[in-house]
């Protein structure tokens, strides 16, 4: 009885440690200050023994008294300072990712990279009134002015967003069996041309239509009306790797299957549906028709789903799903480009035009909070 009381006593950290073997509790460890090293079993002699064996040039440095007492003080506080400075870069990683956020805000709405500094102005303004009663006001207030936004900063952080998109859509297009490219060029306000070109793709159960780049033709001035480049939809011979046998044979076995049958006869109930829902809601409200689900979603979904025996078929769907339809993405590209060069004043870098297009036609969101996490340590 006696024995396991003292070794219950012994599984708790005792104060001293700290100034005799530099040793601190963490989370219910016993931590080593000089080392970061960790002592399972709080046992006074574990923590000796490591200290003895580990440190002996401190042990002798600093003998046991005073002198040992004042040193492990200095390297308490040292290592407190440092944890202090941790929560500081840690609180920076809000505002980095909050400065993303800001200047995503800033291009999708149009603005110039100058609007950064107005809207800091603004907000601090706004916040001063909205919440002078919070007991935490001033720490509000000081994660405000501290948020980077300068018109460099959020010049240097839309970059690094549609750096990040571009990464995501060539990830997508490597990964899809097929995809179409619509190129198209135009006139900006300068009258100098630009070359728009436009992907279309299956991500998953996602068809996507993404503005991979805006490129200025240097030196030319050409008129001509648009072209788009995509699949002939009458012949199965431009679908690489199909053959004709295969796709007659799985389209007889689809038409045999009443499983197959039925669910393609829901998925058309389920596109009519949705075209009268889209016909109602062009009526009264166009922002009821962004709510619905998109019909390449559900057609897209079914021919994922069918099994293997059908994998011809069910190429051959993608394949033309990844078609483009309409010249729709291109013409809202350049009414885009047409917008961003008129507000900037065409006083934009290629770089930069190629980024504010990239982010206001893409439907990737860009993970700021990926891209400002290895930043944390730059800024100190
Ligand atoms: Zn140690």
């Amino acid at each position: 009885m006696a024995k396991r009381k003292k070794d219950e006593e012994y599984r708790t950290f005792q104060d001293e440690w700290t100034e005799e073997f530099t040793f601190v509790e963490r989370a219910g460890s016993a931590v080593c200050l000089i080392c970061n090293d960790k002592i399972a079993s709080m046992k006074r002699s574990n923590v000796k023994r490591h200290f003895d064996t580990r440190h002996a040039t401190f042990a002798s440095k600093y003998p046991a008294g005073d002198s040992r007492k004042k040193a492990c003080q200095e390297l308490l506080s040292r290592v407190q300072a440092s944890q202090q400075q941790l929560r500081v870069w840690t609180r920076q990683g809000d505002c980095n990712s909050a400065s993303f956020a800001g200047s995503l805000a800033i291009v999708r709405n149009g603005k110039p990279f100058t609007d950064g500094e107005y809207a800091k102005t603004f907000m601090l303004d706004v916040a001063n009134e909205l919440f002078g009663d919070l007991p935490n006001k001033d720490k509000i207030i000081k994660q405000i002015q501290d948020m980077p936004l300068s018109a460099r900063t959020v010049h240097d952080r839309i970059i690094m967003m549609a750096n990040q998109v571009e990464e995501t859509q060539v990830k997508d297009i490597n990964a899809a069996p097929f995809f179409s490219l619509a190129l198209d060029e135009s006139a900006d306000v300068s009258h100098l041309s630009q070359f728009s070109v436009i992907a279309r793709y299956a991500a998953g159960d996602t068809l996507r239509e993404e503005s991979l780049a805006v490129l200025p033709i240097k030196g030319s001035r050409v008129h001509h009306p648009s072209n788009e480049c995509s699949l002939n939809t009458a012949d199965l011979s431009y679908i690489p790797g199909v053959s004709i046998r295969d796709f007659e044979a799985e389209v007889a076995d689809l038409k045999a299957s009443d499983m197959w049958v039925n669910k393609f006869k829901s998925l058309n109930e389920d596109l009519e549906r949705i075209a009268r829902q889209k016909e109602l809601a062009s009526k009264h409200m166009w922002t009821e028709m962004k709510k619905l689900q998109p019909e390449d979603q559900l057609i897209i979904k079914t021919w994922n789903a069918l099994p293997v025996t059908y994998h011809t078929l069910q190429r051959v769907s993608i394949a033309v799903l990844t078609m483009f339809g309409s010249t729709y993405a291109c013409e809202q590209s350049f009414s885009h480009l047409k917008n961003i060069k008129s507000n900037l004043r065409s006083r934009l870098t290629d770089e930069s035009l190629n980024a504010c297009m990239k982010l206001n036609l893409t439907k990737y969101q860009p993970d700021y909070k990926a891209i400002s996490k290895p930043m944390q340590h730059q800024v100190y």
